[in-house]
């Protein structure tokens, strides 16, 4: 029975993105279900703190650009559509969360370490994105 209709997987674009999207691919065969492929780059005046007279522009978009050619790799492997190979800024969790009710996705995937002790204080996206999402997530365990 097809249970899922729309997936949205969302990929770092490290080692662990094939290991997320090759699970999520063999879902979507099992359900029949179509998939959005999303990775979010984050604005690299967050990562230098936002208050440094520079023009960040164009590192912004050579991310940018970086991230729509993995995307558009691991897409065409996957036979997925390039409607469906979305790059956006933003923070991961809530671009995740503002994508999957957009596109009326059904199940969010994404990845999750096994974290113990200080590291689950310190929360993941997994954990960002369970919480607040509108439908089902799947963490797919990385053993790292
Ligand atoms: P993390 O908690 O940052 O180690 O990330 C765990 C998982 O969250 C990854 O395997 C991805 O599924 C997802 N994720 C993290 N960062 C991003 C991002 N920038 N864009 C899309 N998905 C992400």
């Amino acid at each position: 029975m097809a249970v899922y209709q729309k997936l949205l997987v969302a990929i770092d674009l490290t080692e662990e993105a094939p290991l997320v999207l090759d699970k999520a691919m063999a879902i979507a065969k099992v359900h029949a279900a179509e998939v959005a492929l999303v990775h979010v780059v984050e604005p690299v005046g967050y990562a230098y703190g936002g208050d440094i007279p520079m023009d960040l522009t164009e590192l912004q978009d050579q991310l940018d650009k970086a991230a729509r050619e993995q995307l558009q790799a691991y897409g065409e492997k996957h036979g997925i559509t390039s409607d469906n190979q979305i790059v956006v800024v933003g923070r991961p969790e809530s671009e995740i969360h503002r994508l999957s009710e957009e596109l009326n996705t059904d199940l969010i995937v994404v990845g999750s370490h096994g974290r113990k002790g200080f590291q689950l204080l310190l929360g993941s996206t997994a954990n960002g994105v369970l919480h607040g999402a509108k439908c089902d997530v799947l963490a797919v365990r990385i053993d790292t």
